[in-house]
């Protein structure tokens, strides 16, 4: 079996497996109702909040835009602090349905600075929406989103965060931070498959969503709350990635959320140690790098995209490359969700025997 080492999908555990080849279920009986219910309990300690969270079919960039469309009226200035591939993506879609955004865009490898955010709000205050990435996936970079939340609440501003790669894995308080509107995504590290975003949204966050002007049906949060105090979701949810994350969720709860953070941590630092004693550069700064994910930069000669082919031919061990600009200059592995520190040896004694055959000459 392969050692799928990506930022998501990850693996999944056995529990998880086993029990999402369970029959179909009516998605509008009591059944479900219970199930959904349980869940979202479950998921509200996981979020550290008593925000309405809901489960929208979709994949992560689909929560992206219910965050966006929910909340903003064309017109509306929003700042977008981006560091990478999926900042940019948050930006174009609240340009896409009209709003006027200004960029604090943040060289990637590079975390944002709180103070460049407070400049960014000082000089136009008719701002009213920021939107962050807490964890940059395709960088392997986390903001300091617990500094960066308490300079957009000194402005008393709307703080729509994308989540999709640190909600479970890495801690965010969602209420302490004071998250308006928080989104993640199934695959990452929920331990489940592709197929949800799951999202909070805070009292200031539906006063966002009663004044926003940009039309939405699907994602329609007002449509989600009321199914849901019928113990529905409005469309035909992903019934068996739902039966997936009851299982995930009671694993990671038994697990405890410090323990959890702890594993991430630990794991993310023998990587780090791991790369840097063959040689390797790490691409992220490394005061922010990330816990779910590492970049590794094409040093001494290095061929990332042939390290890559050779490391899932030879080695069956599944990494991703670089994004956008960063193809061909950075490898990424995944260490997010169902990940052990057997897991991360092997990645490690692998790309130790093939780093010669990808033309790498330092170390
Ligand atoms: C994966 C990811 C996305 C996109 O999610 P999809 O499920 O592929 O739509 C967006 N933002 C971040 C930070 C991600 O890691």
């Amino acid at each position: 079996m392969d050692n799928l080492r990506i930022p998501g999908p990850t693996p999944l555990p056995d529990e998880v497996l086993k029990t999402m080849s369970r029959q179909m279920i009516n998605h509008r009986g009591p059944e479900f109702k219970q199930i959904q219910d349980d869940v979202l309990t479950d998921l509200k300690k996981l979020f550290m909040t008593k925000n309405d969270v809901f489960l929208l079919t979709g994949s992560g960039t689909g929560g992206l835009e219910a965050g966006v469309v929910n909340t903003m009226s064309p017109g509306d200035k929003v700042l977008s602090v981006s560091i990478g591939v999926f900042g940019d993506r948050f930006a174009a879609i609240a340009k896409h349905f009209g709003a006027d955004v200004t960029n604090l865009n943040v060289e990637w490898g590079k975390a944002a600075d709180p103070d460049a955010v407070r400049k960014a709000l000082q000089a136009d205050p008719r701002i009213k929406t920021v939107l962050v990435t807490h964890n940059e996936t395709s960088t392997g970079v986390t903001n300091d989103l617990k500094a960066i939340s308490a300079v957009v609440k000194e402005f008393d501003k709307l703080l729509v965060v994308d989540a999709i790669s640190s909600l479970g894995s890495i801690e965010m308080p969602v209420d302490d931070w004071n998250i308006d509107i928080a989104i993640t995504g199934s695959q990452k590290g929920w331990m489940v498959p592709p197929g949800l975003a799951m999202v909070s949204v805070s009292q200031r966050g539906w006063q966002a969503h009663a004044e926003s002007k940009i039309p939405s049906f699907y994602w329609d949060f007002g449509k989600a709350k009321d199914y849901l105090a019928k113990g529905q979701t409005p469309w035909t949810p992903a019934v068996n990635v739902i039966y997936g994350l009851e299982v995930a969720l009671k694993m990671m709860l038994k697990e405890g959320l410090p323990n959890i953070f702890a594993r991430h941590a630990r794991i993310a630092q023998s990587v780090r140690d791991g790369i840097k004693a063959l040689g390797l550069s790490l691409f992220a700064e490394e005061s922010h790098a990330s816990n779910t994910v590492s970049s590794v930069a094409g040093s001494n000669g290095l061929d990332t995209r042939k390290l890559v082919k050779i490391m899932r031919e030879q080695e069956h061990v599944v990494l991703a490359g670089g994004q956008r600009t960063l193809d061909g200059k950075i490898f990424r592995i995944g260490h997010l969700g169902w990940v052990s520190d057997d897991d991360i040896k092997g990645f490690l004694s692998s790309l130790k025997k093939v780093l010669p055959q990808a033309g790498f000459k330092g170390g």
